[in-house]
């Protein structure tokens, strides 16, 4: 497998030399709405740890990341007023994987709503509008 590279789109984000839009950060972890969400409040939650995925974040990072999961996941469940969530991590290319820095996908979902597919650019209001929900849901 490849080394960790720190040039990725989310290691700039962590490193505010790309833009995103915040709802939570603490001394392990980094979440931000996914700009092509597929379910309104598709929110990523990233470690400051340096690690592509799940095969290489060491194990004391991992444990410190899953907590933070949780807590943003039942924000972002909340905020959206959800019957259901879905949590989805990929690894490596042929795992489904497009950013190599670890990220857990929280999809919120609703009873007879399906996924949208990916690839499609969200409305940023409409976005910001999500994130204020979810930032105040964890406050
Ligand atoms: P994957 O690596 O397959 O888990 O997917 C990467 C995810 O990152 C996709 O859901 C993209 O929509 C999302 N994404 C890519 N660039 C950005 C960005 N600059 N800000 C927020 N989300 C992003």
């Amino acid at each position: 497998m490849a080394a960790y590279d720190p040039n990725n789109i989310f290691g700039k984000i962590l490193r505010g030399e790309m833009p995103s839009l915040k709802v939570f950060e603490d001394d392990a972890a980094f979440a931000f709405m996914d700009i092509m969400p597929r379910a309104d409040g598709h929110t990523l939650v990233i470690p400051k740890a340096p690690c592509r995925n799940l095969l290489d974040i060491k194990p004391a990072d991992l444990s410190a990341l899953m907590p933070r999961v949780q807590h943003v996941g039942q924000a972002v469940f909340k905020a959206m007023k959800a019957d259901g969530l879905t949590l989805q991590q990929f690894n490596e290319q042929a795992g489904g994987q497009v950013v190599f820095h670890l990220h857990f996908h929280l999809l919120p979902r609703w009873a007879g709503v399906q996924l949208r597919p990916p690839g499609q650019m969200a409305d940023r209001a409409l976005l910001e509008q999500q994130a204020e929900k979810i930032r105040a849901a964890l406050a």
